[in-house]
């Protein structure tokens, strides 16, 4: 390989889009097929967010099937990709002295597979979750993506999945929004500038960005795995978004490429 593995932020929107093909989903599999194949996945993902860092073990982690109210064929969905307990000493031995915990008991869940099984359907490379500490500030996500940065040279592509603009509470379930709410737009435009001039500062203190950031940011879970992917960039990296759009007018489809 050439260089480093790119990092990627996957915006995962609604669980539905583990199952169907629309140009979302599409995206994502032109942003694996763009990039060499990964040696193993370190995946973050928004739906393991809990009090602790902690990794995955085992030969096979589970699919977990996080969500409730959606249709059965959701719940169907495996996604039965190895797990790596290489790669899960690796994660522990560059971020010392801070401890990360394994966990037996969480798997893969849908903000992992509903991107990966459109990205990788064959499940073949190996998946590795890491959590997210609930009891930590951005800053300290953002430095954990700095310390897994050297991952990208070892063929690991390390994935965050979330949504940059997150807001169930005015997204439009099963209406017809054609286009996004003002301040997510706002937002999103202006988060894209502040990534493409490199000023993480100012997204790792994204609520002093003001109203617009309060809406579109009302929890931390989905935005969160944008700095840990942020994190992990290189002098020589490229930054681009892949995957743009909005569903339901407050969710941000947006995918941030790093290298
Ligand atoms: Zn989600």
């Amino acid at each position: 390989m050439s260089g480093p593995m790119p990092s990627v932020f996957f915006g995962h929107g609604n669980p539905m889009n583990a199952v169907q093909q629309n140009d979302f989903t599409e995206g994502w599999r032109r942003v694996a097929a763009s990039m060499p194949k990964p040696s193993s996945i370190l995946a973050i993902s928004a739906h393991w967010f809990v009090p602790g860092t902690a990794v995955t073990i085992g030969l096979y982690p589970r699919t977990i099937h996080d969500f409730g109210g959606f249709p059965a064929e959701l719940f169907d969905v495996q996604y039965p990709a190895p797990g790596d307990d290489r790669l899960v000493r690796r994660v522990q031995s560059l971020v010392k002295p801070y401890e990360v915990g394994v966990s037996e008991d969480w798997g893969l869940d849908h903000g992992t597979w509903s991107v990966l099984r459109h990205a990788y359907p064959d499940a073949d490379i190996p998946v590795v979750q890491l959590s997210i500490n609930e009891a930590r500030p951005p800053a300290f996500h953002f430095e954990l993506g700095q310390q897994l940065a050297p991952l990208r040279n070892e063929g690991v592509l390390v994935i965050g999945s979330g949504n940059l603009v997150h807001n169930l509470h005015a997204y439009a379930w099963g209406r017809h929004v054609p286009s996004p709410y003002d301040w997510a737009d706002r937002f999103e435009r202006n988060a894209m500038q502040l990534i493409l001039s490199g000023d993480y500062s100012s997204l790792v203190n994204y609520e002093r960005l003001g109203p617009d950031a309060h809406l579109a940011v009302p929890t931390l879970q989905h935005f969160l795995p944008l700095l840990y992917v942020l994190g992990t960039q290189q002098p020589r990296d490229t930054l681009s978004f892949p995957v743009s759009g909005f569903d339901g007018g407050s969710m941000s489809m947006l995918c941030v490429r790093v290298g």
